[in-house]
């Protein structure tokens, strides 16, 4: 990795893009931001960073959600399954590292625009995703018996003795509601019920949901991280219609291709994640279009 140690002169055009460098802890290295990309590099510069970023780890516990044990968390990042766009903000807003505003240019609700409050306690972020947990739950109780059934029919196949069919789910599955802290770290948090391994390792349905939950959830992530760009840049304020339909657009194409098509689980998402919430007023399909990522970038 070619590493730079003398800070370049900041782009006359682009003035952002000289704080959005990533240095390490002496502030004698640091990856630019076009390097970002790149993950290898990305993650060998973390590693070199001593101490390492800080991972902001939600304070609210759950015994259905969890982040994945035993695992580097950063590496939990770099696996996660996610449309590329959506992982690099992601990264970028763990490490707090994107341009914020404060109380005092003119932050958001009054406060400082942290990571954590532009996609968790934000009013104007939490306005678009008041179905998005109960939609969750819904699919999580409708799929259970299925994957119940496939973890069943797995271990019968065993050769005797085989273990004891389980006849409950290893947690709870989540409620409707999360805690503001969760939500930044939402497609890390595995689904306990579904990721656990006796679960995954013998219910394809499972493992698909898990896949389906994290390219969802980021995506879902970097969409409020896109309209607070447009409401603080562009004056271009998004409706929760608009929201929904950029997401159902966008999930329709990528979440739907990873699941096979005559599964249930490919019919259950699809009705109940990409179904609008308010069928009497139906996202206008000129908003689904309008997310090139060209409007998306600060200025
Ligand atoms: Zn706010």
């Amino acid at each position: 990795m070619d590493l730079q140690t003398t800070i370049p002169e900041p782009n006359r055009h682009k003035p952002y893009l000289h704080d959005l460098a990533l240095r390490n802890s002496e502030g004698s290295r640091f990856l630019p931001f076009n390097e970002w990309q790149h993950i290898s590099r990305a993650r060998k510069f973390l590693q070199a960073t001593s101490p390492a970023p800080r991972f902001p780890t939600p304070t609210t516990p759950s015994d259905a959600l969890s982040l994945p044990a035993g695992t580097h968390q950063w590496k939990a990042v770099e696996r996660l399954i996610a449309i590329p766009q959506a992982r690099s903000v992601i990264h970028r807003l763990l490490l707090q590292n994107v341009p914020r505003k404060t109380t005092n240019n003119g932050g958001c609700c009054n406060t400082d625009e942290t990571a954590a409050h532009l996609v968790g306690a934000c009013a104007y972020s939490s306005s678009f995703r008041a179905q998005y947990m109960p939609k969750w739950t819904t699919l999580g109780k409708a799929i259970a018996p299925v994957i119940r059934h496939e973890v069943a029919k797995s271990l019968a196949s065993l050769p005797q003795p085989s273990p004891p069919l389980p006849v409950i789910l290893p947690a709870p599955l989540p409620l409707p509601s999360l805690a503001p802290d969760q939500w930044l770290v939402l497609p890390l948090l595995e689904w306990r019920a579904f990721a656990h391994p006796s679960i995954a390792k013998n219910s394809r349905t499972a493992r698909d949901f898990c896949t389906l939950w994290q390219v969802a959830s980021s995506y879902m992530i970097n969409l409020q991280w896109l309209a607070r760009n447009d409401r603080t840049y562009k004056n271009d304020q998004w409706s929760a219609c608009r929201f929904e339909a950029a997401f159902i657009t966008q999930m329709d194409k990528y979440g739907l291709a990873l699941v096979s098509c005559s599964s249930q689980l490919f019919y259950m998402f699809k009705h109940i994640m990409l179904t609008p919430s308010a069928p009497s007023n139906p996202p206008h399909a000129q908003q689904a279009e309008d997310v090139s990522p060209s409007s998306r970038l600060p200025p």
